[in-house]
């Protein structure tokens, strides 16, 4: 009672914790404190990073700010407002989000000691020595090194002498000089000028519209939907013009090592106005061109999902690429989707939003096609070159491992060859594709930390290895499941390696090459390969996923894409999406030059997203899609939120999970409860995971609803939220 209210500040401290604190400060850091500057303050006994948001008024106890440490806010004011909305949509910490938007600054401390107010009455040895060697203040390491202790010997002894007052101690925080280096390697590749193409009709009627919406500010979004080689890029590099003469623009791509075609031609054109970050650069590259945005040096950065957090001033546009690419959601927390935060920028800015696909998403289609989003087309490829054709051939049932590729395809191999044109291989399994069955029981082997099964590596003397926790097993093998020490087992499943050894001892003359995780572990590997590819130093090139993504090879004429309804049997309900899209995407690559080109989809059954992909038919896929969507309540009829569940104990879990499930069927009418089911991998690291699924129309209640649940349930169960899941293990 009668506590008066006192000004104080609220700050976003670098931790997982969902709230933000207050703190107090003195007259000299007030004037220091502007939304948006990083400052230190205690938290629990410790020194941590946070960031000041706004003066709040508080009658509650608070601790004082120890620091300020930036003279200037780290984030535009937009920018901000977006961490905001972001921590709260998809429920995770302010702090949390700052913490990944900002630089990452090393924070240093330094220590010093010197005499206090209080005289140095009957001290110890030691005691007496430290203080009489402080005839002049020392920092602590000096101070430690005169004394014959180690620092944190000498923090110990002084504690009880700094709470007398005999010895005053100094904390003082700062970063440590900042290291910047130059990112030279992409630049050195982008000389020569791109030619000026005369747009097409469609193309300039995009152009067109979507520099519009540029000029009014209109904050609205526009999906570009256009067939694979229809010249998206050129779309997108017209409006970066246009968005220049008055500010600056974001592109997001996938991965930049995939879409490094893309980044190639966008330097060509801009040159050093280009600012590129990813994941791929060293904290000094990043910060180098962190700055070179910040300070208005380079004006259009692209860069993977996080450059949509780069702060640039006055922003027109922003491009997504690939907008139903995957990767643009982050799978650990803050769970945030990249497109998703660029529409919601586009509106706090007022610039124009441009999602690009081949593929949309069915999501985003739906929006489009509902007067949420813009849309335009792009139907036809640019120069009128024809779709490749595209044929399905009935592989034997899958369970039993297809040796080498259909007839049909090695003889279209040999006519390439013949012809100096080039070959792709395209291989569709997730994860698991190299794996050991025991011979007796029939069991794979599984990692014993996860349940995942372990991946047969040929190289490096023959071994399994877990893809999750790098757990790895030398050759000779041991069947945990019936004991059989050394027992035989037969290999599953058709991996690159495989194909690539095969392909390579069919055509020894043909320079056959192979792109996955493997062979390219980093993003200057990826590069390699791929420019090789691109050369013509390449003649086959068998590869995963990586080699789907928006590359544009002149001399490709023919793919095969085996396995392609791999991904069907997934329990995912995007699964038939995801098998469209890759196919079509896969298919896309091939004929893009004057040649034409032909592709051959090789899997078990028939299915219309395999049906649909044969004939480039987007719009039928989505209609035949939409209606199981509508039919099943999935998105976008619904929105979802995933929950993880996890503990060391599976006791305790499976006993918290129904009691969970039933509070909150009770507590939310709206809120549907998916599961809770054990995740499909159960076990992670010696981990036990569950999963549960939120469903419902109205994502203010699911919100609630996930908030309510992490409230009331068992605290040695930890539980991630992810809001608009698109993974689901
Ligand atoms: P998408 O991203 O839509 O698959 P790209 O942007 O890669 O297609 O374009 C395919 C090819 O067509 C590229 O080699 C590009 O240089 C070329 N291209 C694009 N627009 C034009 C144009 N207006 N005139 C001539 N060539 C073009
Ligand atoms: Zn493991």
């Amino acid at each position: 009672m009668g506590n008066s209210l006192r000004k104080t500040a609220e700050v976003a401290v670098f931790l997982p914790v969902m709230q933000t604190y207050h703190y107090h400060f003195g007259k000299e850091t007030e004037n220091l404190l502007k939304p948006g500057v990083r400052v230190v303050v205690p938290f629990r006994n410790r020194s941590v990073v946070g960031v000041f948001t706004r003066f709040t008024k508080s009658d509650i106890e608070t601790k004082e700010i120890k620091t300020v440490l930036d003279e200037n806010p780290l984030f535009p004011q937009k920018l901000f407002e977006l961490a905001e909305w972001i921590s709260k949509y998809y429920l995770c910490g302010p702090g949390e989000v700052f913490k990944l938007i900002a630089p990452k600054d090393d924070l240093k401390k330094k220590v010093s000691y010197k005499r206090g107010e209080a005289g140095p009455e009957r001290l110890q040895k030691t005691n007496r020595e430290i203080y009489e060697l402080l005839s002049k203040p020392l920092s602590a390491q000096l101070l430690a090194g005169k004394a014959g202790l180690t620092v944190k010997e000498l923090d110990k002894k002084t504690k009880p002498l700094v709470k007398k007052g005999i010895l005053e101690k100094k904390e003082e925080f700062y970063f440590a000089k900042p290291r910047t280096k130059e990112l030279l390697w992409e630049m050195e590749r982008s000389t020569g000028k791109e030619k000026k193409k005369k747009l097409t009709d469609e193309q300039l009627a995009a152009v067109k519209a979507v520099s519009t919406e540029i000029e009014q500010k209109s904050g609205k979004t526009t999906l570009l939907f256009g067939v694979t080689g229809s010249g998206k890029t050129e779309v997108y590099i017209n409006l970066c013009q246009k968005a220049l003469e008055r500010g600056s623009a974001i592109v997001l791509v996938p991965e930049i090592a995939l879409t490094y075609q893309l980044v190639k031609r966008f330097l060509k054109v801009f040159g050093k106005k280009i600012a590129l970050l990813h994941s791929g650069l060293t904290h000094a590259e990043r910060r180098s061109e962190w700055k070179r945005a910040q300070s208005g040096e380079a004006k259009i950065v692209i860069g993977a999902r996080s450059a949509i957090f780069a702060p640039l001033k006055n922003l027109q546009l922003i491009v997504v690429d690939e907008e139903h690419d995957a990767s643009y959601k982050q799978s650990d927390y803050p769970y945030y989707n990249a497109r998703d935060v660029a529409v919601v920028l586009g509106k706090i800015c007022g610039a124009a939003i441009l999602l690009g696909s081949a593929t949309p998403s069915l999501e985003s289609f739906y929006n489009a096609t509902h007067k949420k989003y813009l849309l335009r087309r792009i139907s036809k490829r640019v120069d009128g070159a024809p779709m490749p054709k595209v044929d399905f051939i009935q592989s034997e049932d899958s369970s039993t491992e297809p040796k080498t590729l259909p007839t049909r395809a090695i003889e279209k191999i040999i006519q390439r060859l013949g012809r100096k044109e080039q070959s792709l291989v395209f291989i569709n399994r997730r994860g698991a594709s190299r794996y050991l069955k025991c011979a007796i029981c029939k069991e794979a082997i599984e990692c014993p930390n996860c349940s995942i099964t372990l991946t047969y590596h040929s190289y490096a003397g023959k071994k399994l290895a877990c893809h999750y926790c790098g757990y790895e097993e030398q050759q000779p093998f041991n069947c945990r499941s019936c004991g059989v020490r050394k027992g035989t087992f037969s290999h599953r499943g058709v991996g690159t390696q495989k194909l690539e050894s095969f392909l390579k001892e069919l055509f020894p003359k043909a320079m056959v090459d192979r792109l996955d995780h493997d062979t390219a572990p980093d993003r200057k590997k990826v590069f390699e390969i791929l420019e090789k590819f691109e050369t013509g130093q390449t003649d086959i090139l068998v590869g995963t996923q990586m080699t789907a993504k928006g590359h544009d090879f002149a001399n490709l004429t023919f793919s095969i894409i085996v396995g392609a309804d791999d991904y069907l049997a997934f329990p995912d309900f995007r699964s038939a999406e995801k098998t469209f899209s890759l196919i079509t995407q896969a298919a896309g690559r091939t004929g893009r030059g004057k040649l034409k080109g032909e592709v051959i989809v090789s899997g078990a059954g028939d299915h219309y997203a395999i049906r649909h992909a044969l004939t480039h038919d987007y719009e039928s896929f989505y209609k035949e899609e939409l209606d199981k969507r509508r039919m099943t309540g999935y998105p976008p009829f619904s929105r979802l939120i995933g929950l993880r569940l996890e503990s060391n104990s599976q006791e305790i879990l499976q006993k918290e999970m129904n009691r969970i499930s039933e509070k909150v069927k009770m507590l939310f009418s709206a809120v549907e409860v998916l599961g809770p089911t054990e995740a499909l991998i159960y076990k992670l690291r010696n981990r036990y995971r569950w999963k549960m699924l939120l469903k419902g129309k109205n994502i203010v209640k699911l919100h609630n609803a996930a908030i309510e649940l992490a409230n009331i349930i068992d605290p040695r169960i930890s539980v991630l939220i992810d809001v608009d899941p698109i993974r689901f293990y």
